[in-house]
């Protein structure tokens, strides 16, 4: 998803500040070959119920005939995705399509660039993204996951800390001002569960 426009909005500048657009080196892998976690027919399903993602997703990606249609394709992209898909308990290569964008040029570029989905622009989208080999962003990827794991164990630090201090107050005010902070750790924790948040 190539190039930065200086001119977007605070809010896109802020979000593209994050995920530094000159580490993309064009080579429009992850705009010719994708996938999504939902099955195509909850996506259709969704597109029809008016959902903003799945409308957006479906009207630039076209999905492949197979998963060899993508492998011609893409072979090591394809096999990439579902070697760290498959890592998932619920993960069923039946359910499983790849699109490819209709937009996308021979030369890599994007010609509705300005216009393109926010789904574009904001990719990746977590630290978690499965991107191409060798994307541009993998290094700075593996940062982001890292730090999000330092985020997480010092939430369970304060955590500990907290059921002490639990241990010692007695004013009830207190107790409810250290549970609604609990509560907040315990959520943070939670956000990061389905990438193993427990296990760090
Ligand atoms: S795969 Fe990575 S380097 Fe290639 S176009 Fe996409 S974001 Fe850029
Ligand atoms: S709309 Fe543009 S940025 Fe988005 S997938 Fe297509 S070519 Fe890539």
């Amino acid at each position: 998803m190539p190039h930065y426009n200086k001119s977007m909005g605070s809010y896109e500048d802020n979000y593209l500040n994050k995920r530094p657009q000159s580490l993309c080196h064009m080579c429009g892998r992850c705009c010719r070959v994708v996938t999504t976690p939902k099955p195509y027919e909850e996506l259709k399903r969704l597109q029809a119920e008016g959902d903003e993602g799945a409308k957006d997703f479906l009207k630039i990606f076209v999905p492949y005939p197979s998963i060899e249609a993508a492998r011609e394709v893409d072979r090591e992209l394809v096999d990439n995705v579902i070697e760290k898909m498959s890592e998932a308990d619920d993960f069923d290569i039946n359910k499983l399509t790849f699109y490819g964008c209709k937009y996308l040029l021979d030369d890599n570029t994007c010609p509705i660039y300005e216009e393109r989905p926010a789904l574009c622009r904001h990719c990746p989208s977590t630290p978690w993204a499965i991107v191409p080999p060798g994307c541009g962003f993998e290094a700075w990827l593996f940062l982001k996951r890292e730090e999000t794991k330092q985020k997480v164990r010092k939430a369970k630090e304060d955590y500990l800390e907290l059921q002490l201090l639990k241990t010692k107050t007695r004013d009830l005010e207190n107790l409810k001002k250290i549970e609604s902070v609990e509560n907040k750790i315990k959520h943070t924790i939670e956000i990061y569960k389905k990438y193993g948040s427990e296990n760090w």
